[in-house]
C-alpha cells in the first residue's frame, strides 16, 4: 500500500491498526491511545533514538521528533527503542514526542557508575533470544548468566522504583544454539540440546543454522509472537541470525521511506525492524554491548528448584553450607540437584550481592567492612607468618 493515499490527517483509528500491525500495535495499544488520537496525536514506534531526536514509524510512515516535550527527571523514562509514543501531527514544525505510552517491559542495564539508575535499552519486548555458539564449548553458567539478565528484563524488577509504570506481563527467553552445521551429527546435536535444557528449565531452546537455514524457520515462527532482542557475546551469531531472519525485502522496503516533509533523508537504521514472517526484531549497539554483569535480578528464576529447595530447609536463612535439615544440601547427596548446579547458583548469587552493592550504599558499606575485617584477618596471618620465618 503507498502512503500517498492515506488521508492527509489522521483520523480513523482504524487506518492506525492497520499500519502500525506490522510493527506490534494491537487492541490494547489502539485503547490507551484513544485519548491522544481525539487530541489528533499519530500514534508511532521509536526506531531510535539520537541526541534528544528520534526516529518514530507512524501511520504515515517514519517521522523525525524531537524528544524535548517529555524529557524526564528519571533516566528510566527517557524515550528508547521500542517505545510506542504519541507525536505531533503532520504540518507540525518541530515535531514533538508528546507522551510515552505505559511500557509492558523494559531490558534495563545496571549502570557502572555510582548512580543506582539504570540505563534502558529497549522497551516492550517480548523474547529476549540468547544466542550461544556451538562453535565452541558449552558454558553452562554462561547461559544461566544470561538467562538471568533476561529475567531482569522479564519482571521489570530492576525498575520497581519506576512505580508509575505497571509490568503485568513479562519477556520470555528462548535460548538458540547457534552454528548446528559445526556440530557433527544429529545425536551430539540432540545431547547439547539437553545439556542446555538442564541449565534452562522450562526455558526452549533451538538449534539453529545460519549456514544451512536449518531451525531459522522455528525461531522466525517465535519471533513472529512479538517483539524479539538478540543477546549474546561477540562472535555468537547474531548478526547472521539477524539477517537471516530479516530477509532482503524488509530492508529495502525500510531504506525508503522520507516522510518528515522536510526533503530530509531518513536514514533507517536496523534498530527496529518489523520481519517479513511476523514479529520485529530490536537490535541496537546498546543491547550489543550488554555484559554479563548486567544480570542483576532473575537469579532466583533462573534456578527455580533450588529457591523452591531452599524453602523447605530447616532454617530460614540456611546458608545451605552444613546446616542441618538443609534440603539443598540433601537433594545434592540424593543426587537430584546437579552438583554444577548449586556451584553456579552461589557463584552468581555471590556476583548479584556485588552489584546490588554497587547501587546500594548501606549494602556497600556493609561489604566494605567485611572486607576491611577480611583484610585485616588476612594481614595478620601474612605477619604471623612472616614473623615465624624473619
Ligand atoms: P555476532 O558477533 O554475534 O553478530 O556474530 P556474527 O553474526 O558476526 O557471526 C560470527 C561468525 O560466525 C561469522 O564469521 C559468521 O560467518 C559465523 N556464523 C554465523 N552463523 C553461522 C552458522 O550458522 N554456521 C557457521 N558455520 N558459521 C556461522
Ligand atoms: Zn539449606
Amino acid at each position: 500500500m503507498s502512503f500517498s493515499s492515506l488521508p492527509g490527517s489522521f483520523s480513523s483509528s482504524s487506518s492506525s491498526v492497520h499500519l502500525l500491525q506490522p510493527y506490534g500495535w494491537d487492541a490494547d495499544r489502539e485503547a490507551e491511545f484513544v485519548p491522544f488520537a481525539r487530541q489528533g496525536l499519530l500514534p508511532g514506534r521509536v526506531v531510535r533514538v539520537d541526541r534528544g531526536l528520534c526516529d518514530v514509524i507512524t501511520p504515515v510512515g517514519t517521522v523525525r521528533a524531537d524528544t524535548e516535550f517529555v524529557v524526564p527527571r528519571d533516566p528510566m523514562k527517557v524515550v528508547c527503542t521500542g517505545d510506542w509514543v504519541a507525536v505531533d501531527p503532520e504540518g507540525s514544525s518541530p515535531r514533538y514526542v508528546r507522551t510515552l505510552l505505559p511500557r509492558r517491559t523494559a531490558f534495563v542495564r545496571s549502570t557502572s557508575s555510582k548512580r543506582s539508575e539504570g540505563q534502558v535499552l529497549a522497551t516492550n519486548i517480548d523474547h529476549v533470544v540468547i544466542c550461544v555458539s556451538l562453535a565452541a564449548e558449552l558454558d553452562l553458567g554462561r547461559i544461566e548468566r544470561f538467562l538471568a539478565l533476561a529475567m531482569s528484563c522479564s519482571t521489570g524488577e530492576a525498575l520497581l522504583h519506576n512505580a508509575a509504570d505497571s509490568w503485568e506481563s513479562g519477556a520470555r527467553p528462548v535460548v538458540v544454539l547457534t552454528k548446528a552445521d559445526l556440530v557433527p551429527d544429529a545425536v551430539t546435536l540432540s545431547y547439547l540440546v539437553q545439556d542446555v535444557e538442564t541449565a534452562a528449565p522450562g526455558v526452549p531452546v533451538l538449534a539453529v543454522s545460519a549456514a544451512t537455514g536449518d531451525g531459522i524457520d522455528v525461531l522466525a515462527a517465535v519471533a513472529a509472537g512479538g517483539t524479539s532482542v538478540l543477546l549474546g557475546q561477540s562472535g555468537a551469531g547474531k548478526s547472521t541470525l539477524a539477517n537471516a531472519l530479516i530477509g532482503e525485502d524488509v530492508m529495502d522496503v525500510q531504506a525508503t521511506r522520507d516522510v518528515d516533509g522536510k526533503g530530509r533523508h531518513t536514514t533507517t537504521t536496523r534498530n527496529l525492524l518489523a520481519l517479513p514472517g511476523g514479529g520485529v526484531l530490536i537490535d541496537t549497539p546498546g543491547l550489543r554491548g550488554v555484559g554479563l554483569w548486567d544480570a542483576q535480578t532473575g537469579v532466583g528464576q533462573v534456578f527455580a528448584e533450588i529457591e523452591e529447595l531452599a524453602g523447605r530447609c530447616r532454617f530460614h536463612d540456611c546458608a545451605h553450607t552444613a546446616e542441618p535439615g538443609c534440603a539443598v544440601l540433601a537433594a545434592l547427596d540424593s543426587g537430584e540437584l546437579p552438583e554444577r548446579r548449586l556451584d553456579s547458583y552461589r557463584k552468581l548469587m555471590r556476583e548479584n550481592q556485588w552489584i546490588v552493592a554497587k547501587t546500594d550504599a548501606r549494602a556497600r558499606a556493609e561489604l566494605r567492612r567485611d572486607w576491611k575485617r577480611k583484610g585485616a584477618e588476612g594481614k595478620a596471618a601474612m605477619e604471623a607468618k612472616r614473623g615465624r620465618w624473619a
